[in-house]
């Protein structure tokens, strides 16, 4: 029985976090404090509610009650701000709890469609990436997350849809889906430069005890650091994203400056290897910025670089952000680009923005400041 090291509470300052026990780990928990295990079951399904507060787990006596409270962080996160959208998309901003993290904040975004309920988390305070046209990226470096910190921004986020059913409805009057299905790493920070508490994070939210949300609905997006996706896909093969931007190296330089130590040519290599299960396709994220790379030279190169059949192109709208140094690409050039690359065979979709009147969409997240 493996009870995580580095998060003991008999060997780590760091206290164990509720969200991330598996059952197993549990059920020792209660052995060693001599309860029952089935206990540890019963704890378990309030968790997966979003319950994560033992004084509200009714079935649960004082006892065990005041012993996950005293030796469990049970709630690895507060809940300090949550803002709704028109198009019913909800934002959530979380503080800290950890030891000398405390206070240092988190974004999490709630996308509601009509057959799906996304839910795009974090995996880092601010990024370790410095993407200029990124707002996480301008704000520097804070934090890894842990798994129980992932995975405590989806049950929060479970609850708080329970407490609070979703009301709005899409542009036809059609209800939207209120309940989380997908889980996309594209919150705050680089998810494969915190690769551990990552891949912990995805085990939890697949363990069939707990969240059960299968690999085809995990998403892991990723600057492209060729070495950790190497290892998600021979671990954890989920969906994968690359922030792509250009496919022209000099460019890609300076938009996604990891692509100096992983330049287009490792990448693509990378990309050929990665598992891709059937009618299943890696995404390529590309933010079209105007005069920077939605030029014709760069739609030959990123024709160049796709292979369509195992491949997509997803065109993002840039999300201004306060001092941002882009100007984003106009609606209109977009759709050309797009139809250009789809009359080449290249699927091509243009990403619908959500909440950007939160700042809710993306690379518009950054919370550093309890004002902000
Ligand atoms: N670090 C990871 C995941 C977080 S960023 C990554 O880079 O993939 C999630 C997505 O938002 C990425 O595709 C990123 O390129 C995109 N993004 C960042 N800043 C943006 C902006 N200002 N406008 C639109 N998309 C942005
Ligand atoms: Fe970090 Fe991704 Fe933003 Fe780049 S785009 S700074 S990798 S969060």
């Amino acid at each position: 029985m493996r009870l995580m090291t580095e998060q003991n509470p008999l060997t780590s300052p760091d206290k164990l976090q509720l969200p991330a026990i598996q059952l197993p780990q549990l059920k020792a928990l209660m052995t060693a404090w001599g309860k029952p295990t089935f206990r540890a079951k019963q704890i378990i399904d309030w968790c997966n509610k979003g319950i994560l507060k033992p004084d509200e787990m009714k079935n649960i006596p004082g006892d065990v009650r005041d012993k996950l409270s005293n030796e469990t962080l049970c709630e690895p996160l507060t809940l300090i701000r949550r803002e709704c959208s028109q198009d019913g998309t909800r934002k959530y901003v979380f503080a800290l709890k950890r030891g000398r993290f405390a206070g240092k904040m988190v974004e999490s975004v709630f996308i509601p469609e009509e057959k799906r309920g996304t839910v795009c988390i974090s995996s880092q305070v601010g990024c370790v990436l410095d993407c200029p046209f990124c707002h996480t990226g301008t704000q520097g470096f804070e934090a890894n997350l842990s798994a129980g910190e992932i995975i405590a921004q989806v049950l929060a986020i479970k609850a708080d849809l329970r407490n609070e059913p979703l009301t709005a409805q899409n542009s036809d009057g059609e209800a939207l889906h209120s309940d989380i299905t997908h889980i996309v790493y594209m919150g705050m920070g680089e998810p494969m430069a915190n690769e551990t508490s990552v891949h912990e994070s995805i085990l939890l939210l697949m363990d069939e005890e707990k969240l059960n949300i299968s690999r085809r609905r995990i998403t892991v997006s990723t600057s492209g650091l060729t070495p950790q996706i190497e290892r998600l896909g021979d671990v954890h093969p989920v969906n994968l994203a690359i922030s792509l931007h250009s496919a022209i190296d000099e460019k890609r330089n300076t938009l996604v400056p990891i692509n100096r130590k992983h330049p287009l040519q490792d990448l693509r290599q990378c990309l050929n290897a990665y598992p891709v299960g059937k009618q299943r396709h890696i995404t390529l994220e590309y933010v079209l910025l105007k005069g920077i790379n939605d030029q014709s030279e760069d739609l030959d190169a990123l024709i160049q670089f796709v292979n369509p059949e195992r491949e997509r192109v997803n065109l993002i709208q840039f999300n201004v952000f306060p001092g941002s140094p882009y100007n984003g690409s106009s609606k209109q050039h977009m759709r050309e680009f797009a139809q250009q690359l789809i009359s080449k065979g290249i699927r091509a979709t243009v990403r619908r923005s959500r909440g950007d009147d939160i700042m809710a969409a993306c690379g518009q997240l950054k919370a550093n400041t309890k004002a902000d």
